[in-house]
């Protein structure tokens, strides 16, 4: 049951008095932990009904300030004991936001994920990829609720942060921008969205493939004996990225675009050769290289044509003789990753 008060509120020492779910001034207080604030009785039931119910308690010791410590060693155990509590609150926020989530409850999933997010934030600081799964979330419930301009807001700053993120780009990494991609697409291909979302999800999935594309290509160019890896070079295998079910997915979302634009004939030029080039490096990756050259050249022609992208054409040229010279393989199959794993 929700209890408010609503008085004056004392201020507690260290404890920020500001709305959970807004951040404005907060005028009431959670009476049953005490260390939990709100603008106004709407906010605290949304907070209630989504999340706070099931954390109430466990804020308390998260949120007060720590006692103070004569040791280093008593420091330290206390410190490590509060990272362990939000990491576990980080857990239960987004299980509770994806189960709202999954039963299209969009609007009691945002405080969870909200809170999600606040805790990946105090653990592991601001610009960390762990805060993609709660940023995915937030726009999941944004796209539900019809709030587009919101959810593309968390979606591109989903994209900051994983650019930011520290260390190299890894399969990790690769997968979270792969998700990133099927969740725009996913919420919005079966409605009027999609129209709205096409071009970002293009874009989304050209950049993420043109990477592995350049690594296969680097890799034939090593087999061929042309050129040698550059040392500590790290290389992403496609099929590490993509299992079965993922790749009829990232076909499917694709192919839904391509017909899109298709249809669109006003608007057609210019527009077709960028979903065309996407569709060419895709079915480069999964070796159906007759498929490649035939997306390949239409989107050269669109360029060529209408676009005039100087670097753009040499890409899908590059693209388009390696996919050729592949077919020329015996069965059109191109050199085998095998082959070219055994020879170094
Ligand atoms: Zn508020
Ligand atoms: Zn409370």
């Amino acid at each position: 049951m929700l209890k408010s008060s609503i008085y004056p509120l004392a201020n507690p020492k260290g404890v920020k008095m500001e709305c959970e779910i807004c951040q404005k001034t907060a005028h009431i207080m959670c009476t049953q932990c005490r260390v939990t604030f709100y603008c106004d009785v709407t906010h605290q039931a949304a907070d209630w009904n989504g999340i706070h119910e099931k954390i109430c308690q466990l804020l308390i010791p998260v949120r007060m300030p720590l006692p103070f410590f004569s040791s280093k060693k008593e420091r330290e155990h206390s410190k490590e004991q509060l990272v362990q509590r939000q990491k576990y609150l980080i857990d239960l926020t987004r299980t509770v936001a994806q189960k709202l989530l999954f039963e299209g409850r969009h609007e009691e999933a945002i405080p969870g994920a909200l809170q999600s997010m606040r805790f990946a934030s105090a653990v592991y600081g601001s610009l960390s990829a762990e805060l993609v799964p709660s940023q995915l979330l937030l726009a999941e419930a944004s796209i539900g609720l019809g709030r587009l301009q919101e959810a593309e807001e968390y979606l591109s700053q989903a994209q900051w942060t994983m650019m930011k993120a520290t260390g190299c780009i890894n399969a990790i990494q690769y997968k979270l921008y792969r998700n990133l991609g099927l969740l725009y697409t996913a919420k919005c291909e079966y409605d009027k969205a999609l129209w709205y979302f096409a071009d970002d999800v293009t874009d989304i999935w050209k950049n993420f493939l043109a990477e592995l594309v350049e690594t296969e290509i680097q890799k034939s160019l090593w087999k061929a004996g042309f050129s040698s890896p550059e040392p500590g070079t790290s290389l992403v295998d496609v099929e590490d990225v993509f299992d079965a079910s993922q790749k009829a997915e990232a076909v499917k979302i694709l192919h839904v675009i391509f017909d899109m634009r298709n249809q669109e004939l006003l608007v057609k030029n210019g527009k077709i050769g960028n979903i065309a080039h996407t569709l060419a490096m895709l079915y480069y990756l999964f070796q159906d290289f007759s498929k490649a050259v035939k997306y390949g050249e239409l989107a050269l022609e669109d360029n060529k044509m209408f676009v005039h992208n100087k670097k753009e054409i040499a890409t899908i040229q590059r693209l388009l003789t390696t996919a050729k010279k592949a077919l020329s393989y015996p069965g059109g199959k191109g050199p085998s990753p095998y082959d070219w794993a055994n020879s170094c």
